[in-house]
């Protein structure tokens, strides 16, 4: 049975020409964002604000979380001429800030590292003032893929561990929290001067001393940036919410976390790896 929403989480959405705007964009320049396959609770806001992520490699992934509703199952081979729509639609969007990520495809041999570095070159080279993030899969710990991505230049390196440990079969069962780790620790290795940022869902059984051991761990890689935001259902087919963490229990979480040692932290149970990314981009 699952636990009502409490009040924090009810709000209303702003809606507007900018959102139908940029949904017409995406869907005329036959794109995926994970806002839309992922059902982002924050979707409404950011299309408003003519902010997207753009979801690179088709969308459907090899793997199959119990949080993520992101559809599964074989995928299509990259469609060569993705780089550029994305690039195309940025420039259209008079975007300042892109976030680019994927499904995560471990049918490829690279895990789909190369199309990120055409995406990343493709949308720079139409778009000379743009800060891009890419939020990536783990590439089973590819050094060589991490490798190709940093060297494509983006401005941001995002990889989410999403949740402690000990529920990793449960939450990420074809995932392992130390590959992760060490996907953060070689985009370091690779270029010192990249920001390194990754991300923890809430509300799926976690303890404390598990949240403040993940912040150490993750710090340990060199990690300059972290999100911390409520898991939601999307579907009754995925994992249930264990509890709703209140807003100043994320606020209690962000001081400790910034005190620990992050450069820069968003918390609250509506932010999510993308959600403002502009914004603590810059306050890095
Ligand atoms: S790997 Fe990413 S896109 Fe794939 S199911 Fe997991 S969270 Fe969703």
């Amino acid at each position: 049975m699952s636990i009502p929403k409490p009040p924090w989480l009810r709000r209303r959405w702003p809606s507007g020409p900018n959102y139908e705007q940029v949904r017409k964009l995406l869907s005329e320049g036959h794109l995926h964002t994970v806002c839309q396959e992922a059902r982002c609770p924050n979707i409404w806001e950011c299309f408003s604000q003519k902010t997207a992520t753009f979801l690179i490699l088709g969308d459907r992934c090899t793997r199959n979380c119990g949080f993520c509703a992101v559809a599964h199952g074989p995928s299509a081979p990259p469609d060569p001429g993705e780089p550029e729509r994305v690039a195309a639609a940025v420039k259209r969007m008079a975007l300042k800030y892109v976030v680019i990520t994927s499904v995560t495809r471990d049918d490829l041999q690279d895990g789909g590292a190369s199309f990120f570095a055409d995406t990343i070159e493709s949308v720079r080279s139409l778009v000379h003032e743009i800060i891009v993030e890419v939020l990536t899969p783990d590439f089973k710990g590819n050094f060589e893929a991490v490798k190709t991505v940093i060297c494509a230049g983006p401005h941001v390196f995002n990889h989410n561990i999403e949740t402690v440990p000990r529920l990793y079969s449960m939450v990420r069962p074809q995932a392992d929290y130390h590959t992760s780790l060490n996907v953060l620790k070689m985009a370091k290795q690779i270029d010192p001067s990249i920001i390194t940022k990754s991300g923890i869902m809430l509300g799926l059984g976690e303890k404390e001393h598990e949240i403040t051991k993940v912040f150490q761990d993750l710090l340990m890689s060199g990690c300059n940036v972290l999100t911390i935001g409520q898991y939601l259902q999307p579907t009754k087919k995925h994992l249930p919410v264990k509890n709703f963490v209140p807003p100043e229990k994320f606020q209690e979480l962000k001081d400790e976390a910034l005190n620990m040692g992050f450069d820069g932290v968003a918390s609250g149970p509506f932010i999510r790896s993308s959600y403002h990314a502009k914004e603590l981009f810059k306050s890095v």
